[in-house]
């Protein structure tokens, strides 16, 4: 590993200049799971680390009914599902935290983090896309925010300038009747990266007898996490049912560009978004109905 200087400032602003005055030969290190691997493998070899875990926005925790969810990009997952009032409102969110690697990993590792390494297979990325998450980012210029959405461009690549930092990210307050779910599927119990991993939100009208919104987000089936637009979208209006859950699957699984590799071929990958679009989406509605269905850190605790 290359030797390079850490810095841990305790300011936004310090931070936003010490990136800025580097550009690319500078690193954000949030959590270190994913960069302290990296610069040991030597894909990354920065003259400048900076650790962003003493600057006060970014380890914002918060909930409030005009700006939702804020949560810092050195906030760590465990902060996340022992939140009990974000347990009971994000469900969805609280799946991806507790799935991360192991309980050490999640002891360190940030959705920021995990966001801004922009993997096709990244476990948060699909729930903060369908949760309508937004990035809140600072740089030079000054801030400017971003759907997550449209953050990821390409394998290990995201939509940051050079300079900036991602700052927070931000959630809707859920509106009544909402309900998320998030899955995965891997060949072994913990520790591994998702073949496959499919996250549903959906909001139910008449007396959940009916979809009035949903969205529902693709991991590890192309080259970025995957907003599958049009299997959402075509559920609105429809009468919660199996035939319309099934439709979901099925535009899903045109939405899905996945390669065969190590982990499963392309035909086995395309199989199982359409089976756990079906299992999130009946979670999600479960949930929505106020319904428990268990994350990874309940499950584990019985
Ligand atoms: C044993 C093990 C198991 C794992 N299991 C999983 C798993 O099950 N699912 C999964 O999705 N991932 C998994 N990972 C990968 C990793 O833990 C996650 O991606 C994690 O969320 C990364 O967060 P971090 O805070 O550690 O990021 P860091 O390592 O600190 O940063 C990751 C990358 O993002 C950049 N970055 C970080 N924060 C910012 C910021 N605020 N602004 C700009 N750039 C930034 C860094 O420079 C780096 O390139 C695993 C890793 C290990 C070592």
């Amino acid at each position: 590993m290359k030797d390079f200087e850490y810095c841990a400032p305790s300011s936004l602003r310090e931070a936003v200049a010490l990136k800025a005055e580097k550009g690319p030969d500078a690193r954000v290190l949030a959590g270190g799971t994913d960069l302290i691997v990296q610069l040991r493998g030597k894909r990354f070899a920065p003259d400048r680390v900076i650790d962003i875990k003493n600057v006060p926005e970014a380890n914002e925790l918060s909930f409030g009914p005009r700006r939702g969810l804020v949560i810092g990009a050195g906030v760590a997952c465990w902060r996340i599902y022992n939140d009990a009032e974000i347990v009971a409102r994000y469900p969805g969110l609280v799946d991806s935290a507790s799935i991360i690697g192991g309980i050490q990993i999640q002891g360190r590792a940030t959705f920021g983090g995990n966001l801004c390494n922009a993997s096709p297979s990244a476990d948060t990325i699909p729930s903060l896309i369908t949760h309508s998450a937004t990035c809140n980012i600072a740089g030079p210029d000054g801030k400017r925010s971003l759907s997550v959405e449209d953050f990821c461009t390409a394998p290990g690549q995201n939509a940051l300038a050079p300079g900036e930092i991602l700052v927070s990210l931000q959630i809707p307050n859920p509106k009544k009747n909402t309900g998320a779910h998030y899955q995965r599927f891997i060949p072994r119990n913990e520790m591994d990266i998702a073949v496959v991993g499919v996250s549903s939100h959906v909001v139910l009208a008449n007396r959940g007898k009916e979809f009035k919104a949903a969205r529902i987000a693709l991991a590890a089936v192309g080259p970025t996490p995957i907003f599958a637009r049009a299997a959402g979208d075509g559920l609105v209006g429809k009468a919660v049912s199996d035939e319309a859950i099934a439709e979901a699957a099925a535009a899903a699984q045109s939405a899905a560009t996945p390669i065969s590799d190590m982990r499963g071929p392309a035909d086995f990958r395309t199989h199982l978004v359409g089976v756990l679009v079906k299992r999130t989406l009946e979670g999600a509605i479960a949930r929505a109905k106020g319904k428990f269905v268990a994350n990874a850190v309940q499950e584990a605790a019985g």
